[in-house]
């Protein structure tokens, strides 16, 4: 058996999420359960892992997903590059899932080694039959140890599938089978312990070189029928820096909502994504009134492959590291000529 001392060292942040989540106790919500398990509580469940890696832990913090901020991000991308400088081969990340589409990208454009990170968590609390957050966790040590998932980005491991981070959702409420990445599929697989990788991708670039600065808050609206421009008026009076609008189809919004949108485009930057959720904004087809090329004509921003929630990821990073509208626009085209640059 191979000793500790020969395999490939992991480390694993705790975030909390389902994966950590149990019982209250006690009281009125004694059913209930909340986070409360760590990455040493996670990896004493599944002692298989020492099999795969010499296993180090982190807790980092313990919270439903929903209460990460970028701030939190970028503290743990620091933290995570610190254990790559200290020898670590390869993270894994457990988490809520509600979010983790978002901060597996955030770490994707925080992180600055190539080494990998995983991220995972789980869709049943261990209090339930068939707790996939065991299976979950060890895929992801077994993917994190291995060298080819060097250069591959951060990746979110579930359901014994590997997808990248910049094209991951989460598609389903509850099942286990949740993460999907509809536009690209995933990366590959883990079969008896072993990682599979079927597709490589680029590395993206576009990202201003060092550390982020402060995030200053962007809004993601979802248009939808009917809708009118009330909601754009308020968003400059409430200090809003910059806005992604998911717009219908292929990047398309009322015509009713052209004049401010036009307005609020020429003063921050708004990123025109998709609210289908798989595929890219056109650029080239409609010339209708809240078209996609209306709309890029007058200043909007394309976010190309970027689903919404990753493109206020991006937008969000871009601000805090001052650029303005210009500056956000390069960016964003340059990241999305880069998801096809393959190096031969
Ligand atoms: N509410 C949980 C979260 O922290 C859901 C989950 O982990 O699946 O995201």
């Amino acid at each position: 058996m191979t000793s500790p001392a020969q395999l490939p060292r992991v480390t694993i942040f705790s975030l909390g999420g389902t994966i950590a989540s149990t019982n209250v106790g006690a009281g009125q919500n004694a059913d209930g359960v909340t986070p409360q398990l760590d990455a040493n509580d996670l990896v004493a469940a599944v002692p298989q892992l020492r099999q795969f890696a010499d296993v180090e832990t982190r807790p980092f913090g313990q919270v439903p997903s929903g209460d990460l901020t970028l701030n939190d991000l970028a503290a743990l991308a620091t933290a995570i590059d610190q254990r790559f400088a200290a020898g670590a081969a390869g993270v894994v990340v457990t988490q809520g899932t509600d979010t983790m589409e978002e901060s597996a990208f955030a770490l994707e454009l925080l992180v600055g080694a190539v080494r990998p990170v995983v991220v995972t968590g789980a869709m049943r609390n261990p209090t339930l039959a068939g707790a996939d957050g065991p299976a979950n966790l060890l895929a992801a040590v077994q993917v994190a140890a291995s060298s080819d998932a060097v250069g591959l980005g951060t990746l979110v491991v579930t359901n014994d599938e590997i997808h990248a981070a910049r094209f991951v959702r989460k598609t389903h409420s509850s099942s286990p089978a949740a993460f999907r990445s509809p536009s690209a599929g995933p990366l590959g697989w883990v079969i008896e312990g072993r990682p599979r990788i079927v597709f490589r991708v680029a590395k993206l670039q576009g990202l201003p070189s060092g550390a982020p600065g402060r995030f200053p808050a962007v809004a993601l609206l979802t248009s939808a029928l009917g809708d009118d421009a009330r909601l754009l008026a308020t968003l400059e009076a409430l200090e809003y820096a910059g806005l992604v609008l998911e717009a219908f189809g292929g990047g398309h919004v009322p015509g009713v909502v052209m004049p401010a949108l036009a307005d609020l485009a020429a003063r921050i930057p708004v990123v025109l994504a998709s609210r289908t959720g798989s595929g890219e904004t056109l650029r080239d087809t409609y010339v209708f009134a809240g078209s996609e090329r209306d709309m890029l004509s007058r200043g909007l921003i394309s976010a190309g492959f970027l689903d919404g929630p990753k493109a206020r990821i991006l937008l969000s990073l871009l601000l805090s590291h001052g650029l303005a509208i210009e500056g956000v626009r390069d960016s964003f085209e340059r990241m999305n000529a880069s998801v096809t640059s393959f190096q031969s």
